[in-house]
């Protein structure tokens, strides 16, 4: 497996591939890597010739109060992961090498912006933005593939590439999850043991809300309160929001009647944790919004 550090040398890598006419699955990250990202990697080996895999942790997505500095990072584990799961090249990239200097232009995000997580973290998919910009142009992929359990970045991701007219196919991976239903996120070693066993609520309560519409509700402001309910009756974290909208777009419903998304972020003392669920308007959950 290659480690590739720097833009020059990576562009070579790929104009060798280019070359030979191979497909490439790109599946960028912010390493730490668990389960979520190797699943993301098999699905790109199933589908592409070629693997690759970013581990850069963008400053530019990350706001003055939030974790930039004490992020996770395990380099040499990460490494190891990759290659054991067939990826052929890494690309890590300094800060320096991608922003060798203060940013000029600024991509801005003006739809699917100022709901769920884009509300609470002013500027953040704008930092997605520009990165996943310089990435595709630097990395040049057929594919790429994002997991469904950051569902706003994926909608973000689908509208660039379509504003934009890159080139490029993206793919939706389901969420990974513990075996009691927590979805798999390299924060998830901030919590305490007691704040783990709480999380699985994040889960339950999107399956609680889920269940709902099953059985018939189609108020999502129902769905919601029914969701916020669990939410604090069986954890000590703070709800930042429970929210539904439709998928991609983002958009409020009124009643559901179309593909739409249950989203939840709840605040714990260390760890501000996320899952969501996307399903049709009978509730069957959707496993490829993009395909
Ligand atoms: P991150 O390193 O957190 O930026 O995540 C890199 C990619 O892995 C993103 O496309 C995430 O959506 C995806 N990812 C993170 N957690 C999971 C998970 N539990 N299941 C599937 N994909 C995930």
């Amino acid at each position: 497996m290659e480690i590739i550090r720097t833009i020059e040398e990576m562009k070579k890598y790929i104009s060798t591939i280019k070359l030979k006419n191979e497909q490439i699955g790109f599946v960028p990250t912010m390493g730490y890597f668990h389960k979520g990202h190797l699943s993301l990697m098999k699905e790109a080996k199933n589908q592409c010739d070629v693997v690759i895999t970013s581990i850069f942790v963008n400053p530019l997505q990350f706001g003055p109060n939030e974790d930039f500095e004490t992020y996770p990072r395990d380099e040499n584990r990460d490494i190891q992961l990759a290659k054991e799961t067939g990826v052929q090249a890494v690309f890590i990239p300094s800060v320096d090498e991608l922003y060798p200097r203060d940013p000029i232009i600024s991509l801005q995000l003006i739809e699917r912006t100022d709901v769920l997580c884009g509300r609470t973290r002013p500027g953040h998919f704008n930092g997605v933005l520009t990165v996943l910009t310089k990435l595709f142009h630097i990395i040049e992929p057929d594919r790429v593939y994002f997991g469904l359990k950051d569902a706003q970045q994926a909608a973000v991701v689908e509208a660039l590439i379509s504003d934009m007219n890159f080139p490029i196919q993206l793919v939706g991976v389901e969420t990974e999850r513990e075996e009691d239903g927590l979805a798999k996120s390299s924060r998830n070693v901030y919590l305490s043991g007691d704040e783990r066993k709480e999380a699985v609520w994040l889960y339950k309560a999107l399956e609680r809300g889920r269940k709902l519409l099953v059985d018939g509700e189609k108020n999502p402001a129902i769905i919601v309160k029914e969701v916020k309910n669990a939410l604090t009756k069986n954890t000590n974290g703070t709800i930042d929001y429970v929210e539904m909208y439709n998928y991609p777009d983002l958009k409020p419903v009124e009643r559901i009647d179309q593909q739409v998304i249950l989203a939840i972020a709840v605040h714990f003392t260390k760890a501000r944790l996320i899952d969501n669920m996307i399903f049709d308007e009978s509730g069957a959950i959707i496993r490829g919004p993009f395909s």
